[in-house]
């Protein structure tokens, strides 16, 4: 292990979330990679959406808002060609955005942990890079004497580990790495394949498949508008009632009645309740069009899987032959590595008000409750980095 080298702040993350604090730490003027240090592990600039599906396009995506400072770049998502998809678009431009203010984001850096060490933090990070082989290992092989096709066997990866000293941490890691799948009977004896949202990557994968969707947002109804004219059978269930708008887009007062419903179970540690339970599902003119076809009308939820049949019980009794069950049913913040600084209450969530966490001053949660929307995660870089630099 590396020395540990000391820093003001540590960002985690640089999806929207991080990339805004990271913006405003700078125009108060602390300096990229030596004030302050971002951390992703993921291989590329994008966050989250780097992973999305291509068919997910710019223009099927809800709104996605620009980064504080982007227009500096003359770069607006409002702008950007709305039928490329959205991974390539926010990639693209989150790149740009990186490089134009000098962010010096280190990748692909996985942090493991962040331990509580008196006055600092420590943070405890690996390099996903992949590593050349180390000499002592060519001579610990050679010294065997092992023949020498299985002397140019790669080595097992030696997985760098560093550590970083800071007096603030911001925690920027969003939901991606953490998919959400319920428990249903029979789950885990299912002859076929299941698969979550974050699994997803071509509608051509379930060609003359018998295919079940689980979940009532849009990523399920997406997914069922896809596998319309390519799967031999498809079956939408949701576990709740799907609560649709008159709407076609998603207006404002409806976003903040969600906003509202999260801020408070953060500020309250509980568990985040799921978004659409808060805004409900606009209807665009292809989701209108697939309700009247009879195609997006939602089963309610089975009640077990048995071997490739996911089963109804009572009044709605019945069953549907499933190939593959997708469970578009959601992300929870992915907080892991946090866990030795005991911030999660016994109530289920962090308690987190203003984007600062209160069972510890020295860390933010941004982009988590109330932040988590690519508007919300920009706002959140505003008030996190100005409590910081009152802090230090
Ligand atoms: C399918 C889907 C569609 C969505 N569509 C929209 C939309 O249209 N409009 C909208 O406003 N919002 C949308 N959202 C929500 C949106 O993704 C977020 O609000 C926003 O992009 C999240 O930004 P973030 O920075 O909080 O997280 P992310 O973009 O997830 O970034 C987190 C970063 O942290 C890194 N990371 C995670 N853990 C670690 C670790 N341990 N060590 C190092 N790095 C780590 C990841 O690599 C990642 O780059 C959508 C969400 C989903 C799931």
């Amino acid at each position: 292990m590396t020395s540990p080298e000391r820093v003001k702040v540590v960002v985690i993350g640089a999806g929207q979330a991080g990339l805004s604090v990271a913006f405003y730490l700078r125009r108060f003027e602390l300096v990229a990679d030596e004030d302050f240090v971002m951390l992703d592990r993921a291989p590329g600039p994008g966050g989250a959406w780097q992973h999305r599906w291509s068919s997910l396009r710019l223009g099927t995506a809800h709104r996605v808002n620009d980064l504080p400072g982007m227009t500096e770049l003359g770069l607006s998502f409002d702008t950007a060609d709305r039928n490329l998809p959205a991974k390539e678009v926010v990639a693209d431009y989150y790149s740009r955005f990186e490089e134009h203010f000098d962010l010096r984001v280190r990748r692909p850096m996985n942090v493991r942990q962040v331990v509580n060490a008196g006055v600092d933090l420590l943070v405890r990070y690996e390099d996903l890079a992949p590593q050349p082989l180390l000499e002592v290992q060519k001579e610990a092989r050679g010294l065997f004497g092992r023949r020498r096709k299985t002397f140019e066997e790669p080595a097992a990866p030696v997985v760098p580990q560093h550590e970083i000293a800071t007096q603030f941490l911001v925690n920027a890691t969003g939901t991606w790495g953490s998919p959400f799948v319920p428990y249903y009977p029979g789950m885990t004896e299912f002859a076929g394949r299941h698969l979550h949202t974050s699994d997803f990557t071509d509608a051509e994968d379930f060609r003359d498949k018998h295919v079940v969707v689980v979940g009532g947002g849009t990523s399920a109804i997406g997914f069922m508008l896809e596998l319309e004219d390519v799967a031999a059978g498809l079956t939408w269930v949701s576990r709740r009632p799907i609560d649709w708008l008159d709407r076609q887009e998603l207006d404002l007062e409806g976003a903040s009645a969600a906003v509202a419903m999260q801020d408070e179970a953060a500020r309250s540690g509980r568990a985040l309740p799921s978004i659409v339970s808060g805004t409900g599902v606009p209807r665009s003119r292809r989701i209108s069009a697939g309700i009247e076809r009879g195609l997006l009308v939602a089963r309610p939820m089975f009640d077990r899987i048995e071997g490739d049949r996911v089963v109804w019980q009572g009044e709605d009794s019945g069953l549907a032959r499933a190939d593959v069950i997708i469970w578009a049913t959601g992300f929870r913040p992915d907080l892991r590595h946090l866990a030795p600084l005991k911030l999660r209450e016994k109530t289920g969530g962090v308690t987190v008000g203003q984007g600062a966490a209160w069972n510890d001053p020295r860390v933010f949660l941004a982009g988590y409750g109330p932040q988590a929307s690519t508007i919300g995660a920009s706002r959140a870089g505003r008030m996190i980095a100005r409590q910081i630099m009152a802090m230090l």
